[in-house]
């Protein structure tokens, strides 16, 4: 076999690409999540990728969490029309192919270690922070995906026990302090006036906008990505402490923000961090963006195949 099926799917996207054992991709798709008959969407996504061309040998699917990788299951937060959906067995009966499962932000780890911004790192965190906040971790080369594929879960590390109660019903979660709309609640609740720094264009009160305004010295601004920054170095911090990582790759729209959150983390590390290991992590940007999900996805099925042949 040549190529390898890699899905990503997503709240608001799905997509899909053949991809060689090198990471070069022949043919790929894209399409909008709907709110009901996914799978239908999906099915066409998967036709439209592999119709005429190479038969791929296996497939790989990164899926928003959470999921059971036991039973194959995923119920993604933002997908309400699936619960306990059974995606490996729905995309084996559609390809006939071996099939394999992980989270997003796990592909996207993976991804960034194989292709990115990760390469030739011994263990790594790679982090999305965007409207939530996701997470995946690879020891050796290989995922750590714990018994029911939810290792790496970071966006919910308490590293506040007195702190706010999250979405999620824990208590003090980074997720709280650091995603884009949390970044922004917080800077409204303090004062924030959005689009100071823009130019004219309609200002919505969000992360991007957030980010133009710490670039361009707005103090609320510029302490609502300090108080991220910190929340994220915390979870760095403890991450580093319990599985030795040496690597993390930042993704995910917040990253964008450059500057702004990436001189604040490095600061905030320097103070949290104790141990000479935990202070030797490194900090990268996101290489492939977007793309990491999909490249990770078909890291996983090209190991797949590998394993149970
Ligand atoms: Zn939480």
């Amino acid at each position: 076999m040549n190529h390898v099926l890699a899905i990503d799917i997503g709240g608001t996207k799905l997509a899909a690409a053949l991809v060689d054992a090198s990471g070069s991709v022949l043919r790929s798709g894209t399409r909008p999540t709907p709110g009901q008959e996914v799978m239908a969407a999906l099915r066409g996504l998967i036709e439209e990728v592999t119709e005429g061309g190479p038969e791929p040998g296996a497939v790989g699917i990164g899926c928003a969490g959470p999921l059971d990788l036991a039973a194959g299951t995923v119920s993604p937060v933002n997908m309400p029309s699936w619960r306990g959906f059974p995606l490996r067995d729905e995309v084996r009966k559609v390809t006939g192919l071996p099939t394999v499962l992980a989270g997003d932000a796990q592909c996207m780890a993976l991804g960034e270690h194989w292709l990115g911004a990760g390469q030739e790192t011994r263990a790594l965190l790679g982090i999305v922070v965007s409207t939530g906040i996701g997470g995946g971790l690879v020891v050796g080369g290989t995922p750590l995906l714990g018994p029911t594929g939810n290792a790496g879960h970071v966006g919910h590390m308490s590293v506040d026990p007195y702190g706010e109660r999250c979405e999620c019903g824990g208590r003090g979660c980074v997720e709280r302090y650091a995603s884009g709309p949390n970044m922004a609640r917080w800077a409204l609740e303090n004062g924030w006036t959005p689009g100071r720094a823009s130019t004219g264009d309609p200002v919505v009160a969000d992360a991007r906008t957030l980010a133009g305004d710490a670039a361009a010295g707005d103090p609320v601004a510029v302490a609502a990505f300090e108080r991220g920054a910190r929340a994220l170095a915390g979870m760095i911090a403890s991450t580093a402490a319990a599985v030795e990582i040496t690597t993390v790759v930042v993704g995910g729209g917040v990253s964008q923000a450059g500057p702004v959150l990436f001189g604040p983390l490095e600061a905030a590390l320097d103070d949290v961090g104790g141990l000479g290991f935990v202070r030797a992590v490194e900090v990268r940007p996101t290489t492939l963006g977007v793309r990491a999900g999909l490249a990770g996805a078909a890291k996983l099925a090209w190991d797949y195949s590998r394993s149970a042949s």
